[in-house]
């Protein structure tokens, strides 16, 4: 990946722009917009983008790690103390990217392959892959980069070595796809699929299938199913076609699919060039099947032989994009990323490690890394430096070829042949209290030492996906006027997704602090190597001395807490201690009432041992528009209220009364700072039953039991409560009431997904168990149910419960094992 090298005079000469010379002189190889990510900063060049955050802001950052080249828009003020840096002033640093990215594209004349579509993208990428890389020095998108920066990312890593490169591109607006096209400008183009939901920022269909096809504007050739192209009128690009499908008259023209014996793999027969050819996939969904005939489709546009093809797609292996966070044995945090491996996704993996801060230790299995060409001196040398960048303690190698480069690592280390020898030595490694991340090629078999060092998991899980919380944080951030903080909620176990799993990634992504409800757990959040402020929201006098120790905020809401706290203050000789004012505006919990001010302002003139940090209020009703004159008052009585207090004061101080739904429905209500909650998770009843910009971020998973064929007038569960109406089939699922899955769920109010359909309970649900009707389903036993996801959503299963998305969320029991991943 850092192949790529251009001068400071070359980069000036591609943009055409101004120069700012500094006095080093560098040779530039990585592109970076973020300067909380670099892994080489001497030879980085920094694109200061204007996204939701103005990347001007982060120069002073990035230069003080050691970053010399920025590419920016506007001039820096205080350049004199950029002495060492080169600064590339252009009109637009975005375009410059892609200008100078699409300038490196042309200099190779390799086929490049752009694949899009609305879904299997990766997957098809990853599989062509897969199907090509014994014959073709490859280069492709690393995980699923297929974004206006995504994009730029992949295809700066062409470089000589290769003969192939396949590129993803996604987009979710208008134009966007023109601007990847100039970046990638393939010669083979890939459609996966077009999803008929015309959702994203599209108007129609039609303007959603043309967007996409611009990809393919000068193609050599375009590969797709016409299915797809039905409802779109212009002109189809590419200077030769390929089709493939179901519907007859295409190039491979699909006729026959079949379950084979082992009731999973498909038999797939097509005509081709008016032959009946065969091909069998190890996958049975139809998503994989559908993406497989995609890359049967590619190879035999390329030429390859129906044979050959054939026997390829036979050992297709699954792909797994995410990085997974699992509680390991003897205390350790384990993140498997264990599918695939090469210098780039190392880098995203190592990234991730690098943000656990719940152990002191950081420990690296990595396997050899295939090469792509690469003299593997070069290529374990590279390794070698991101691996050091991102603070690895101690390096565990599989492999022949990586123990030969042992040396090039200054960190603890041991070595292995392979996976069988790790693991007949995995007691005497002593892994314990560590955060291991496990980043294996395929052919090393990874999962097995996944399968070792991981805790065994109850079959009911909530998976936790990480990259979604993210993008609906960034989500509310755009809502934010200029300057406002932001505090997240991580309060009740972070609405039952997780303690500091989910706080890690926030303090990454820099919010300004966190609020529990309880003491213990800020406290829980300060061992795992939370630095963040933290505000304690419902403090009791027990918890005063703890809190005191681990630095913990509370929340003040009535003198007589402001006294027992100012107590002990003065009993630790503290002084100026952080804490927040709680008034109350309305919702008479907790909190000031407005003729309590004289006193309160009495009691904090002349008191010395505290610090009011923030002043606060909390809405009653801020989704609810019936209710805007009451959210009104509230705001008018807060602003009142701190009027005072500044007044008496004399110094500043944060003033904040917005929940997530006040966030999204008035702009007005944000003062300094905002206070995030459940739109976090991906629920905000303001978009609740409309297409909603949140990301799902739970998925509560369970699988089958036992299956039972049932004649109808059988009963099912206690009570006998359910009644065959017609003869059919019935599942037992590993999860009840004791789990958090409500009685008011039973007796088909609640309904599950199983393969991809909807299916009801039946019968009352048991404590630990439940019956769902898969009458005409297609379903084994160990076949995973899908309780809610964003199918089965929360204000389903809430609406059944008469209660509201929270209580389902928090109500989930700590039995059920929290599983994270990032994509
Ligand atoms: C829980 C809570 C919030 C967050 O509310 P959401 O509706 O989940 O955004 C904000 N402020 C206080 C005081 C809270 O207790």
């Amino acid at each position: 990946m850092m192949h790529t090298s251009y001068s400071v005079e070359q980069i000036v000469n591609i943009l055409d722009c101004k120069l700012i010379k500094g006095n080093e002189s560098t040779i530039i190889s990585v592109l970076s917009f973020d300067s909380r990510k670099l892994s080489e900063p001497e030879s980085t060049i920094f694109f200061a983008l204007k996204g939701r955050r103005d990347g001007h802001n982060y120069i002073a950052d990035a230069y003080k790690s050691g970053v010399r080249n920025f590419v920016v828009s506007e001039f820096p003020t205080h350049i004199e103390i950029y002495k060492k840096a080169n600064f590339f002033i252009v009109n637009n640093v975005i375009e410059a990217l892609h200008k100078l990215v699409a300038t490196h594209r042309r200099k190779y004349d390799y086929p490049v392959i752009g694949v899009t579509g609305s879904n299997g993208k990766t997957i098809t990428k990853e599989w062509l892959y897969q199907l090509l890389a014994m014959d073709e020095n490859i280069i492709r998108s690393p995980k699923s980069y297929n974004s206006q920066i995504g994009v730029p990312l992949s295809v700066w890593n062409l470089d000589s070595r290769h003969t192939l490169a396949i590129i993803e591109a996604g987009i979710s607006l208008p134009g966007e796809m023109e601007r990847l096209e100039y970046i990638i400008r393939p010669d083979i183009g890939i459609l996966t699929n077009i999803g008929l939901a015309h959702s994203e920022g599209f108007k129609n269909l039609e303007e959603k299938i043309s967007e996409k096809l611009a990809l393919f504007k000068d193609a050599e050739i375009f590969i797709y199913n016409p299915k797809y192209l039905q409802s779109f009128t212009g002109e189809v690009p590419g200077r030769k076609h390929f089709t493939w499908g179901w519907n007859g008259g295409e190039t491979l023209h699909i006729v026959d699919s079949s379950l084979v014996d082992d009731g999973r793999s498909q038999q797939l027969t097509a005509l081709f060039k008016g032959k009946i050819i065969e091909a069998c996939i190890p996958f049975g969904d139809a998503a994989s099947i559908e993406n497989a005939i995609c890359c049967w489709a590619t190879l035999l546009a390329l030429g390859y032989d129906p044979q050959i093809v054939s026997s390829r797609l036979s050992r297709l292996q699954p792909v797994s994009m995410r990085l997974e966070l699992k509680d390991g044995l003897n205390n350790c945090t384990l993140i498997d990323d264990s599918y695939s491996l090469d210098l780039s996704s190392l880098a995203i993996a190592l990234n991730f490690l690098n943000q656990q801060n719940q152990h002191t230790t950081r420990t690296l299995v990595l396997s050899d890394i295939p090469g792509t060409g690469l003299d593997p001196a070069l290529l374990y040398k590279q390794a070698s430096e991101i691996i050091k960048a991102n603070g690895v303690d101690r390096l565990i190698g599989i492999g022949t070829e990586i123990q030969k480069y042992g040396d090039l690592f200054a960190m603890e280390k041991q070595f292995f042949n392979d996976t069988s020898a790790l693991l007949a030595a995995i007691d005497d490694l002593s892994i314990h209290d560590e955060t291991v991340l496990l980043k294996g090629a395929r052919i090393f078999e990874f999962e097995r030492i996944s399968k070792a060092l991981v805790k065994k998991v109850h079959e009911t899980v909530m998976e936790i996906n990480l990259s979604a919380l993210e993008a609906n944080l960034n989500y509310y951030r755009s809502l934010l006027n200029p300057g406002v903080k932001i505090t997240t909620m991580v309060k009740a176990f972070s609405y039952g997704s997780g303690s500091y799993e989910i706080a890690n990634l926030l303090q990454f992504n820099k919010v300004d602090y966190l609020a529990v409800a309880i003491a213990d757990e800020g406290v829980a959040l300060r061992q795992a190597g939370i630095t963040l402020p933290i505000m304690v929201l419902n403090p009791d006098v027990d918890g005063y001395q703890t809190m005191i120790e681990h630095d913990l905020q509370p929340e003040i809401y009535s003198i007589r807490v402001l006294n027992d706290f100012t107590a002990i203050l003065r009993r630790h000789n503290k002084t100026g201690y952080n804490i927040h004012l709680k008034l109350d505006t309305g919702m008479h919990r907790l909190g000031f009432m407005e003729e309590e001010l004289p006193a309160l302002l009495n009691a904090l003139i002349n008191n010395d041992a505290i610090k009011v940090t923030s002043v606060f209020s909390h809405l009653t009703s801020s989704e609810d528009p019936e209710s805007d004159l009451f959210t009104d008052q509230q705001i008018a009585i807060f602003e009142r209220m701190t009027a005072s207090l500044e007044n008496a004061l004399q110094y500043p101080f944060i003033k904040h009364i917005s929940n997530t739904s006040a966030i999204t429905r008035r702009r007005d209500a944000q003062f300094d700072m905002v206070r995030l909650g459940i739109g976090l998770y991906g629920v905000d009843s303001v978009y609740q039953g409309v297409e909603s910009p949140l990301k799902t971020v739970a998925t509560l998973k369970t699988c089958i039991s036992q299956i039972k064929d049932l004649s109808a007038g059988d009963t099912v569960g206690y009570n006998r409560r359910g009644v065959m109406k017609a003869d059919g089939r019935v599942a037992t699922v590993k999860i009840g009431y004791a789990d958090g899955y409500s009685r008011k769920q039973g007796n088909g109010a609640g309904k599950m997904l199983v393969n991809g359909q909807v299916v009801p309970t039946i019968g009352n649900i048991c404590m630990d168990m439940c019956m769902i009707d898969i009458s005409g389903v297609d379903a084994r036993e160990g076949d995973e149910v899908i309780v809610f996801n964003d199918r089965v959503t929360v204000y389903d299963l809430a609406r059944n419960q008469d209660t509201i998305p929270y209580e389902i969320l928090t109500g989930i029991s700590q039995r059920v094992k929290r599983v994270y991943f990032y994509e």
